[in-house]
């Protein structure tokens, strides 16, 4: 493919002790060698002034990484200049003038995917690494890269092409079809297929709320301890940022890592029955949130002689459009009470126990049940992987009994569901999508 050479920053903006000019293209070298007036060699750094017009204005580190063995596949430079914006933006007008062009975001892993240095969803790995929330996303997102993921689109891809070349042929040549089919076992590898298909959208479903993370809403009875259990959750947990309210009436929202998943804890204060135009868009604001959380935490006093009665009246003031099944009853207040006597979670936010369980409780009930992430995936490549199982289990419920052609088009729509993951059938558009979000410089 022919490409003009492109050129970012690609550290962040503002200053910094250090900050990286990249320049991928055919021109990069020459561009590269033109600044600092020196040779180039391959993989070698070079400690080196930058001059511009004779003037020196930085010195630095130049790198160079010929092509096909660069992160682009195309020759690439990297300066590594003083963290200066003014410097950085004088040299990168200065590349452009000598006829490089400012790089848009996520060109250069688009460069990486189009140039064949990755797959579509390695590609998307690269954004999920630099924006992961925490340890855990970070590892995933790097498995991600490392095409553990891809592997298993890929091995699923493979399996579903072998089954339509057998169909293919079959059709071909119609009156061997049944020996076809029954001696290389097309139902039994179908049915495998579906079984790692099944798996496969059970782990990217786990990748994809360690990337995207979860939002979880929290309302309780007054007194019952919401504010008490807020602290013990974000005491014992890392990386606390808290949006400060606006007003009192206002959603408290507090961003936390609960064992390496990260959570939108919702604090839907005040979610009462009232005149008060103000309050009632507060009531309107908690009642959204409540809808859209993957899950909402009723609390309510365990020494409470009502508690069911309570739990009824927590549940009422959410509306009708929140769904039965993302609520979870904790009692607090444990440490208070001998007997367990309601169907709910105990804990106590004073003490402390019960809080690990309330944790792991969250963690399942949003279907975080493995040990560990095996890797990050995305929205887009849940729906994908869907849609390719309603294909494959279209197409195993129809063998025997369906046509050969209709069969064949089933497992075709499978096919592509997966090659879009990776990218192999990928329209433009979607890929001006997945790469816009990227920042300027990766
Ligand atoms: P909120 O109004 O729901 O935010 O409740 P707070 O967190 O302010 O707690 C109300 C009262 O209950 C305070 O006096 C807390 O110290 C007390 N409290 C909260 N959690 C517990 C608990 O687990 N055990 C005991 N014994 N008291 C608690």
């Amino acid at each position: 493919m022919d490409f003009d050479t492109i050129v970012a920053v690609a550290t962040p903006p503002g200053q910094g002790g250090v900050g990286i000019i990249r320049l991928s293209g055919p021109e990069a070298r020459a561009l590269g060698e033109g600044l600092t007036g020196a040779n180039l060699s391959p993989r070698r750094a070079i400690y080196s002034e930058v001059r511009i017009d004779e003037e020196i204005v930085d010195q630095g580190i130049a790198l160079y990484f010929p092509g096909p063995r660069s992160f682009t596949g195309e020759d690439v430079v990297e300066l590594q200049l003083h963290g200066s914006p003014a410097v950085l933006h004088y040299v990168l007008d200065v590349c452009c003038r000598r006829g490089a062009r400012i790089a848009r975001p996520g060109e250069f892993s688009e460069r990486a995917y189009l140039n064949d240095k990755m797959d579509l969803a390695q590609a998307e790995a690269v954004l999920d690494l630099i924006a992961s929330g925490s340890q855990a996303a970070a590892r995933a997102a790097a498995r991600s890269l490392q095409g553990a993921f891809s592997a298993r689109v890929h091995d699923l891809a493979s399996g579903v092409e072998r089954i339509r070349i057998l169909i293919e042929a079959s059709i071909d040549f119609p009156e061997e079809e049944e020996d076809f089919l029954g001696e290389y076992g097309v139902a039994e590898d179908l049915a495998r297929l579906c079984e790692d298909l099944e798996d496969l959208i059970d782990a990217s479903a786990q990748g994809r709320v360690l990337n995207d993370g979860i939002s979880v809403a929290l309302l309780g009875s007054p007194n019952a301890g919401k504010s008490s259990l807020l602290n013990r959750l974000s005491g014992e947990q890392t990386a606390i940022v808290t949006d400060v309210p606006g007003t009192t009436r206002d959603l408290l929202k507090v961003d936390l890592v609960l064992k390496g998943v990260p959570v939108r804890l919702v604090d839907t204060a005040g979610l009462r029955v009232t005149q008060d135009p103000v309050e009632r868009e507060g009531v309107r604001r908690a009642q959204a949130e409540a809808e859209r959380a993957d899950l909402v935490l009723l609390l309510v006093d365990a020494t409470a002689e009502d508690a069911d009665e309570q739990f009824s009246a927590l549940k009422s003031q959410l509306g009708s459009g929140v769904n039965e099944a993302t609520m979870l009853n904790l009692l607090n207040k444990s440490d208070l009470v001998s007997r367990r006597q309601y169907n709910a979670h105990y804990l106590s936010a004073k003490t402390g126990e019960g809080v690990e369980a309330l944790v792991e409780l969250i963690h399942k009930r949003v279907g975080i049940t493995r040990e560990a992430t095996e890797f990050t995936a995305r929205k887009r490549h849940v729906e994908a992987l869907i849609l390719a199982q309603e294909h494959l289990r279209a197409s195993r419920a129809g063998l025997g009994s369906q046509g050969l052609e209709l069969l064949a088009e089933d497992l075709r729509l499978g096919h592509e569901a997966l090659g879009e993951i990776v990218g192999r059938v990928t329209p433009d558009d979607l890929l001006g999508r997945i790469f816009s979000e990227f920042c300027i410089g990766k």
